[in-house]
């Protein structure tokens, strides 16, 4: 079940358990987190987006985040799908760029290996785009941070989908 973006929205704080990785099969490693749930109140539409401020539950430190509205959330996980295909657009079109044999196409792979690069991490950001900004909320499971923001169902279930 895909998690519903909502205006007042559970939410899971976790807290990295150890800075070291356990193996988890040939060149993988999994981080425990220990979370809590929060019921976190969105901006109403069309409104700017609200710090919420939390305490860690396992390590005390102090958290802000900036918590967008739920059109906002969509506005910028569109915004980022747009700049993903954009970005392969660039990466695809430079190869139509007609260059001279001699000259070496160095340049134009370099174009577009970075867009592609681009491209990857835009898909990430849109994927794990949840209307919450700042420690470790932005990049969702992708980036082994001290801390994680979740966004779950009311049913506790978590985000298969976007
Ligand atoms: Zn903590």
């Amino acid at each position: 079940m895909a998690t519903v973006l909502e205006e007042n929205q559970w939410t899971v704080l976790s807290h990295r358990m150890s800075l070291r990785g356990r193996p988890s099969g040939s060149n993988t490693f999994i981080w425990s987190y220990k979370g809590s749930r929060y019921l976190v109140k969105r901006p109403e539409d069309g409104r700017p987006a609200r710090r919420w401020s939390v305490r860690c539950p396992v390590c005390g430190k102090a958290l802000t985040y900036s918590v967008y509205s739920v059109v906002a959330t969509r506005r910028r996980r569109w915004r980022r799908w747009i700049a993903m295909w954009a970005s392969i657009a660039i990466a695809t079109s430079v190869w139509f760029i007609p260059v001279d044999q001699n000259s070496g196409d160095s340049v134009l792979f370099d174009v577009s290996f970075s867009a592609f690069c681009i491209a990857y991490v835009l898909l990430r950001l849109a994927i794990n785009e949840r209307g919450f900004v700042g420690h470790g909320a932005t990049w969702g499971p992708w980036l082994v941070t001290p801390h994680r923001v979740e966004i779950t169902n009311k049913d506790g279930s978590a985000a298969v989908g976007i």
